[in-house]
């Protein structure tokens, strides 16, 4: 056997990484991808009526997620609702099939909230900085179906003022800042200032503030939203009896990274392991993807809940909101593409450009690209980019698979968050949608 021939060396890590977060060679990724490997069949049966490049969403994986989700925290807690982000996945589609799952959504500006509007969303929570008048005036004109979750002083002023004209009650929270470094400042108001926004909302008799709102970017743990949680609890200890009282919910935003953790390609964050083969030709190397550990949502269930128990209802009670995006969706798209030309040994360009997804995403991020035309557990090195006219427009560097030729069809599984939304029509089309 050719392996016994072959000796290969693992060197360790090359760069130093946050001990919170451990990191992996990821050797179970051959599992991931024989987990897709075995619906090979379904997605090249759902493929055949459709142009590529398409995504092909399953509805029944983000219905089990969305249930996953609710129930890790609903055990937990005695009050919980769920709003899903729509802007990690706007598709009509997704948002419909949330609403189905009996999610509330999440919404940013106007077009957001329309589209959730239109889909006969009933529980929509607003938020996000520069609100126009346009947008609030939506909002009041459907404010049985809208909270908004205010971002400054300046919008509860000029939203006190609309609601006031048009006379209108309308439900209101206050985003908090988490981060008071320079640019996460953009966002809400410092928790310190609770009370002087409660007094100031109080002075209008047709906004009513009834809860608070954080989110805190993305996390491979809850310790950043447990943190601030404590921070919201020592805040609450220097507000108005008044106050307190008229907080019903604490939202607490969404950021929940997908369990699989974060994988990483070792060309682009100089990391990662370097797999050393010595045989009878001499010695070769090959950069290897890795992968930072992320915590299952039950980990994040239990240590919010936790954090939210000791710090917040003792002093408080209310009720816990929820907005997931990644989350939720990471897993129910799946992307596929087509081989048009092996121009060299080592270079292959799909039909697809990173147009597909909006960014250039694979420069850093590591996903596995299964070839479905030509199966294997192996990974071969390759690389496999885009039809742009930028040398940015790559896809990755290896293809698990027992060759690769024109024609092929490569899978790019889990492509539900952050892509659908962010493609454009750049230089080619965008990608169809195929809804299973
Ligand atoms: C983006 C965003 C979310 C969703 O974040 P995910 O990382 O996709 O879970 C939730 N709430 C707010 C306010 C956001 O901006």
């Amino acid at each position: 056997m050719e392996s016994d021939r072959k000796k290969i060396i693992y060197e360790k890590l090359e760069a130093v990484l946050n001990e919170e977060n451990p990191v992996f060679q990821n050797k179970d990724i051959k599992s991931v991808v024989s987990f897709y490997l075995d619906k090979r069949h379904f997605y090249l049966d759902k493929l055949k009526l459709n142009s590529l490049p398409a995504y092909i969403f399953e509805a029944s994986i983000l219905k089990s997620k969305a249930d996953d989700f609710r129930h890790a925290f609903e055990n937990l807690l005695p009050e919980t609702a769920f709003y899903f982000a729509m802007k990690c996945n706007n598709h009509p589609d997704i948002s419909f099939e949330m609403i189905n799952n009996n999610y509330g959504l999440d919404v940013s500006s106007g077009l957001e909230l329309d589209q959730a509007l239109n889909l006969g969303c009933e529980d929509i929570v607003f938020s996000g900085p520069g609100k126009t008048k346009a947008e609030h005036y939506i909002a009041l004109q459907n404010a049985g179906r809208v909270k908004i979750l205010v971002d400054s002083f300046g919008e509860l002023e000029r939203l006190s003022a609309l609601a006031e004209f048009m006379k209108v009650h309308i439900r209101i929270g206050v985003r908090l800042t988490t981060n008071p470094k320079m640019l996460w400042r953009k966002f809400g108001i410092l928790p310190e200032r609770i009370e002087e926004f409660y007094t100031q909302a109080a002075r209008s008799a047709f906004v009513h503030f009834e809860g608070l709102q954080f989110h805190t970017s993305w996390n491979l743990n809850p310790s950043v939203q447990c943190e601030f949680i404590r921070k919201i609890g020592e805040t609450l200890d220097s507000c108005s009896e008044e106050c307190k009282k008229a907080i019903k919910f604490i939202d607490v935003g969404g950021g929940y990274w997908p369990e699989q953790g974060e994988w990483l390609h070792y060309e682009t964050t100089n990391a990662g392991m370097v797999e050393k083969t010595i045989d009878s030709l001499g010695e070769t190397t090959r950069k290897i993807h890795y992968r930072t550990e992320s915590k299952p949502i039950s980990f994040f269930a239990q240590e919010i809940s936790n954090a939210i128990k000791q710090n917040i209802f003792s002093k408080i009670s209310c009720k816990i909101c929820f907005e997931p995006g990644r989350w939720i969706c990471n897993d129910s798209m799946q992307l596929f593409m087509t081989v048009i030309d092996i121009k060299e040994p080592d270079i292959a360009i799909t039909d697809a450009g990173t147009n597909t997804i909006g960014w250039d995403r694979f420069e850093y991020d590591y996903f596995p690209i299964i070839n479905m035309t030509r199966p294997s557990l192996e990974e071969k090195s390759f690389n496999i980019l885009g039809s742009l006219c930028t040398p940015h427009d790559v896809w990755g560097y290896n293809y698990f698979g027992e060759d690769l030729k024109e024609g092929d069809i490569l899978m790019i599984p889990m492509q539900g968050a952050y892509t659908w939304s962010l493609r454009q029509q750049f230089i080619k089309p965008v990608a169809s949608f195929i809804k299973t």
